[in-house]
């Protein structure tokens, strides 16, 4: 009875007092929609396996023995609505974002059964100095929320930057790399002995971040590495003639 009133008393005379609107295309939100309208959800590219970007990247990571696999759930579009929620994500402390993307890639990986014998879930982690700007890392924050929806555990107390990292948007493939390189260490290496893992990051461009990461963990006792995020860049050619394009995230 009590969720009978608030669905069709309570929700419909809040919006009216307080309209709710999209932060992905600022209409009007309906009862059923939380924060972002189903329309701009539905609008969102959803990656295919067998498209070129992420063939090459799995390529890439598989040939390097560093990522055993390689999943995101878009694919990043410039000038988009994505863009435009994951800008709102970093830079307007919308961690909400991160709420809704995590449970929505929590949801992929288990209707699908990826992964099953992946234990345990590593969130990208940010140097100490932007995650004090930001105030939360939204790498964990997806993470947090995999975990929740797959029963499995994030440790965020195992990966850590070791150097402060300049952002990575106006460099090409092979300056990213460079300026990536060696730039995490592992703590606490006995939780990572022999398992499988789930790498999360908000969004992959090169790739030279996540296969770093990669790497360290590997390097520290990592069985398996996998990694999930929220968006892919389409690189295709990029990726080829190592230039990559400014990401305005
Ligand atoms: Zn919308």
């Amino acid at each position: 009875m009590i969720g009978f009133i608030k669905e069709l008393i309570y929700r419909p005379l809040l919006n009216f007092i307080f309209p709710q609107i999209c932060f992905g295309c600022e209409k009007l939100l309906l009862n059923d929609d939380e924060k972002i309208c189903a329309e701009c959800l539905n609008s969102l590219k959803k990656t295919n396996p067998q498209d070129l970007t992420i063939k090459i990247m799995k390529e890439r990571f598989q040939n390097n023995g560093v990522l055993d696999n390689f999943y995101g759930l878009y694919y990043f579009e410039n000038n988009g609505v994505l863009q435009k929620l994951l800008h709102q994500l970093k830079y307007e402390n919308r961690k909400f974002i991160a709420e809704i993307f995590g449970d929505l890639i929590g949801n992929e990986i288990k209707e699908n059964k990826l992964f099953e014998d992946n234990k345990l879930i590593i969130p990208i982690p940010l140097n100490k100095i932007k995650e004090r700007e930001r105030g939360y890392n939204q790498s964990l924050i997806l993470a947090k929320r995999v975990s929740k929806i797959l029963g499995i555990n994030t440790l965020d107390n195992i990966l850590f930057r070791k150097k402060y990292t300049k952002t990575q948007t106006q460099l090409n493939l092979q300056e990213r790399k460079e300026n990536i390189k060696d730039a995490f260490e592992v703590r606490n290496n006995e939780l990572i002995k022999n398992q499988n893992i789930i790498l999360v990051d908000d969004v992959i461009t090169s790739g030279s971040t996540i296969e770093e990461a990669a790497k360290c963990l590997k390097n520290n006792g990592a069985n398996k590495v996998i990694s999930f995020s929220i968006a892919v860049a389409q690189l295709e050619d990029e990726i080829k003639s190592t230039k990559v394009e400014e990401l305005e995230i």
